[in-house]
């Protein structure tokens, strides 16, 4: 997935200087691979937007580390873990957009397309399309557990009681 992206962003932005903006917890891992993956110049800066508790989207999305960096005429791609309603992405991009960069795009390591409920949150890059299952590991969390796993896993509901 990471060279997926990584192959279609240094295609499109060749001879060019992006400025990454990484949104924490979820895309740090993706976030460090991609980055290091791209033959570009390239800067970035973290925030942090929280959108989710436990395994239902609560529709909320909140800013908890914001952006300090001035975007302004700059090439900027926002590295997301994953776009499932897009809620998080439609509300960041309109932020963003206001602070006037010179192009705005979105990365995703997955995708959920049937869960999509914001067209213009869809992700220009993705590694990978998945159905609606709750996924975990290389980043993504179930209550704060599960980051550091080293491969993504989706989450089974137990039927016992
Ligand atoms: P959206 O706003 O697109 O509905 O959700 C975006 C955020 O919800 C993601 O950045 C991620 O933090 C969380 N999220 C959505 N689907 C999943 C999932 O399957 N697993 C985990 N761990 N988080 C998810």
């Amino acid at each position: 997935m990471v060279k997926t992206v990584a192959d279609q962003i240094a295609h499109d932005y060749a001879g060019r200087q992006v400025h990454m903006i990484c949104v924490l917890n979820g895309a740090l891992f993706f976030a460090a691979d991609l980055m290091r993956a791209l033959p570009l110049d390239c800067t970035y800066s973290c925030v942090q937007l929280r959108s989710y508790e436990g395994m239902t989207s609560s529709g909320r999305v909140e800013e908890v580390i914001p952006l300090t960096t001035d975007i302004r005429d700059k090439d900027v791609i926002v590295i997301e873990d994953i776009v499932d309603t897009g809620t998080t992405m439609h509300f960041y991009k309109q932020k963003l957009l206001a602070l006037a960069p010179r192009s705005l795009k979105v990365a995703a390591m997955l995708f959920k397309p049937s869960q999509l409920q914001y067209p213009d949150a869809k992700p220009d890059y993705y590694g990978c399309e998945i159905p609606n299952k709750f996924v975990i590991g290389y980043g993504l969390d179930m209550d704060g557990l599960a980051r550091n796993l080293p491969h993504i896993y989706a989450v089974t509901q137990s039927t016992d009681e």
